[in-house]
């Protein structure tokens, strides 16, 4: 079978070796930086370069870095924090966005990009003061949103504006302050540093309301003692991502090469998001009549490891709400699969994934089971 080939990036991604070995330094030495001793005097200096590193990635200022437990923690601090009675979310946010409150839905097109004329229409509806969400790259299909626009049609009806940029962050450039978003999530796992680790961005004029409250760390705003080698890892991902920006840039030549053998060799296979702005690392392919859980299983047992662009819950295949929301049919919806590289990848594992992939729609043809798009 070969080596085995990872292309899900977007679900996590290898830790960069100098992110494991600065944790295992970190693990490795004593100190809360929170205690006045020397010994926590350098945790807290430790602690204080990993969100100078995470900070400048987005163009940020330290003091508006809050750690967090993750992406998800993140996304659920700016929502419930934010104490916005009326929530605004894009259909295609992650679930941690949709299920952190009960909220109004803004529109996407058929490219995946939100429907900036829908999010002006429910603003100009007087009510509550609203937060709207709007994630900076989607990581189903990579499609990167009109966020700096979104930001300014909300704050024109004094509304604030949440970014989830866990996609985004270290593939692409980011400005914080040019975005004007006023709260921005991370997570370290997309970019080369640890699971359990992300952080939210606020911008100075934000109250944001602590959910987790206990000691003071993060200036109140997330107490619980730090995870610092998480925390470590994800500074030091930070800046390696930000140093090779062009490098991820340059992925787009290998997932374009994927996406025109793939058309080319399967009739009826469709790309998503392909019109408009995307990561360059990130290929959303339908293969319409297969169900994408079967595709990921053929993919799998070929030793390539890609994610289903839906998800399956007791046994029943659940269609991709990002792919209802760009309105595809129910059919095409069940049978995406997401390919996603990253800094490890080669052409040789874009070429074994089109053997596996190609072989697979072969047979499928062949009893019938293909359905023309
Ligand atoms: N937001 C997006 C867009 C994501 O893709 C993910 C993870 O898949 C998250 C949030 C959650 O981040 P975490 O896994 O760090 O909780």
């Amino acid at each position: 079978m070969g080596r085995p080939i990872y292309l899900d990036y977007n679900a996590t991604t290898p830790v960069r070796p100098a992110v494991a070995a600065a944790m295992t330094e970190a693990l490795t030495t004593v100190g809360n930086p929170s205690s006045v001793h020397g010994f926590g005097r350098a945790a807290r200096a430790r602690l204080e370069t990993a969100r100078e590193q995470v900070a400048a990635l987005v163009g940020a200022r330290p003091a508006q870095v809050v750690f967090t437990s993750g992406g998800t923690e993140a996304n659920n601090l700016a929502v419930a924090g934010s104490g916005r009675e009326r929530v605004l979310v894009s259909a295609i946010e992650h679930d941690s966005v949709l299920k952190a409150a009960a909220a109004e839905t803004i529109p996407v097109d058929r490219r995946g990009a939100v429907d900036l004329d829908a999010l002006e229409r429910m603003l100009a509806t007087p009510a509550a003061p609203a937060l709207v969400a709007v994630m900076l790259a989607n990581n189903e299909t990579g499609a990167i949103q009109p966020v700096a626009d979104a930001a300014r049609i909300t704050h024109a009806s004094g509304a604030l504006l949440h970014c989830d940029a866990v996609q985004a962050a270290g593939r692409i450039a980011i400005d914080f302050n040019g975005l004007s978003v006023d709260l921005m999530t991370l997570s370290a796992h997309k970019l080369g540093g640890p699971a359990g680790v992300g952080a939210l961005i606020i911008a100075d004029h934000v109250n944001l309301a602590a959910r987790q409250r206990g000691g003071g760390q993060e200036r109140g705003r997330r107490a619980g003692t730090e995870n610092l080698a998480g925390i470590v890892g994800f500074g030091v991902a930070a800046e390696i991502a930000a140093a090779e920006l062009d490098a991820t840039a340059r992925l787009a030549d290998l997932r374009d090469d994927l996406e025109r053998r793939a058309m080319g060799a399967v009739p009826g296979a469709l790309v998503f998001g392909r019109d408009g702005p995307r990561l360059s690392n990130t290929s959303c392919l339908a293969l319409p009549g297969v169900a994408s859980e079967v595709q990921v299983m053929a993919l799998d047992l070929a030793g390539v490891a890609v994610s289903a662009g839906s998800a399956c819950s007791s046994g029943k295949v659940q269609s991709s709400h990002v792919l209802r929301a760009m309105g595809a049919d129910a059919v095409t919806a069940v049978s995406a699969i997401r390919v996603s590289l990253g800094w490890g990848s080669k052409a040789v594992d874009v070429d074994r994934f089109l053997e596996a992939w190609c072989a697979l729609a072969a047979r499928r043809r062949a009893v019938g089971s293909l359905t023309a798009a």
